[in-house]
């Protein structure tokens, strides 16, 4: 399913519920701003080839906007529009003073060197840093980027606006302004809404069963922090293959094979199975942390986890969430479950800012104080409303968007 019909679908869900007019609703489908740039990058082998980004910027009304950048060779407009929205839900529901955008860049990072990935961030950069800033647009890592780019993005929009601007972007290293507990801190915010969802499945996470599809930085972190609490990763895959041992797999020694390796396939005291048999393990939780689409009407049916925990943005289809209700699989959906990257991202600016920087502890104990608060916030909604967890968040996301709206006279009435 296209990423952009797929959220305008939830939003239409989300609006019904909450009786929004059809003015609003027909405002909110669309961002404030699309950027395409065009970026000529030398090769090394000295010739010249131009890639295409985009940067979207969907809605401002709760303060400036926030997104990934994400390289990868299927990067659509549609799917980069798509993600701005979500973003803008997800900070929604997290409560952090932040609207949403995204972008992308469509290239094959896996086959450039690194000097080309740089040459292609720097001018990335440049095309588009008289519409990003720190009170404006702040971008952050997603799927192929990480704490190297965002330096190369810092660095090169600090020569354009002529002084160091760390606050401009997040997920930077340490050196640079970057914050402790970036690096997991999706992951880790994922666990905690977890930990707060067991509570209604009966389940111990001292010896829960773990699933993972997408071994990077999301899914490596996550099943490194449920194995450090106890639970047991039986399954986790990349694109190249799916890995499986109900005994038990090390991530650590994993993610070692993996780095060697280039993937996940043919670990030592793993079975390989099929990417359709990784979502029918009889598992308690099921982590997707791959890409959109992953969950769809053909393979809801037979999932056999207890909880859904969703690390990736898009992983499910509407149709597929029905199906897996019906079934009474609980999913904690994406703008709820893998917003602890831009809460961190958030203390990350903050701290910018401000010039004053925090310790791990401090970062990970607000962490876990606002992911567990919005996890209770949205699961109440959901026994008040009698919906799932992803029709609540996005209720409470929409609502709050529009609440701000109106106050700022942007909305006459939701
Ligand atoms: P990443 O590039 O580090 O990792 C993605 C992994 O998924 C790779 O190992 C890749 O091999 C694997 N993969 C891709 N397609 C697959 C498939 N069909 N089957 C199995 N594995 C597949 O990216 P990431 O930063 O970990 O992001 C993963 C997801 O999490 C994305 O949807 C991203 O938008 C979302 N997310 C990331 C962050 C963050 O802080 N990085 C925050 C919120 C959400």
């Amino acid at each position: 399913m296209n990423p952009y019909n797929m959220a305008l679908k939830q939003l239409a869900i989300a609006g019904k519920k909450l009786n929004l007019n059809e003015d609003t609703l027909e405002m909110l489908k669309y961002p404030k701003r699309v950027f395409t740039v065009y970026i000529p990058v030398e090769l090394v082998n000295g010739k010249t080839k131009v890639f295409t980004g985009y940067r979207v910027q969907h809605n401002n009304a709760r303060g400036p906007m926030k997104g990934g950048i994400r390289y990868h060779p299927d990067v659509t407009l549609d799917e980069v529009t798509a993600l701005s929205i979500w973003m803008t839900w997800k900070c929604s529901v997290v409560g952090i003073p932040y609207g949403g955008a995204k972008g992308g860049v469509v290239c094959n990072p896996k086959e450039m060197s690194v000097n080309e990935i740089e040459r292609l961030t720097r001018g990335y950069t440049r095309a588009i840093s008289d519409y990003i800033g720190p009170m404006v647009d702040i971008p952050a890592p997603d799927v192929n980027t990480s704490s190297r780019e965002m330096a190369w993005i810092m660095d090169e929009y600090s020569k354009a606006v002529g002084y160091n601007c760390p606050a401009v972007v997040t997920g930077k290293p340490l050196n640079l302004g970057g914050s402790e507990g970036r690096e997991e801190a999706t992951s880790l915010g994922l666990v905690y809404t977890v930990q707060e969802a067991v509570k209604h499945k009966n389940i111990d996470l001292k010896d829960a069963a773990i699933v993972v599809q997408g071994y990077g930085n999301v899914g490596w972190n996550a099943a490194k922090i449920f194995h450090d609490i106890g639970s047991k990763v039986i399954a986790a895959s990349d694109t190249k293959g799916v890995v499986y041992n109900r005994q038990g797999i090390n991530p650590y020694k994993l993610r070692d094979y993996k780095k060697k390796t280039g993937t996940v396939k043919g670990f030592e005291g793993t079975e390989a199975i099929s990417e359709e048999e990784l979502f029918e393990l009889e598992t308690d939780i099921f982590v997707p942390a791959a890409l959109e689409n992953q969950i769809t009407k053909d393979n809801a049916g037979a999932m056999r986890a207890k909880i859904i925990a969703e690390g990736a943005n898009g992983p499910t289809t509407p149709e597929a969430d029905k199906i897996l209700h019906t079934n009474e699989v609980l999913v904690i959906p994406d703008i709820l479950a893998n917003a602890g990257g831009v809460s961190v991202s958030y203390f990350e600016w903050v701290q910018n800012l401000q010039n004053y920087y925090w310790a791990k502890e401090e970062v990970n104990t607000r962490l876990k104080r606002l992911m567990t608060k919005a996890f209770n916030n949205i699961y109440e909604m959901t026994r008040k409303h009698g919906v799932d967890m992803r029709t609540a968040a996005l209720m409470y996301a929409v609502d709050n968007v529009c609440n701000t709206m109106q106050s700022r006279g942007s909305l006459d009435k939701k």
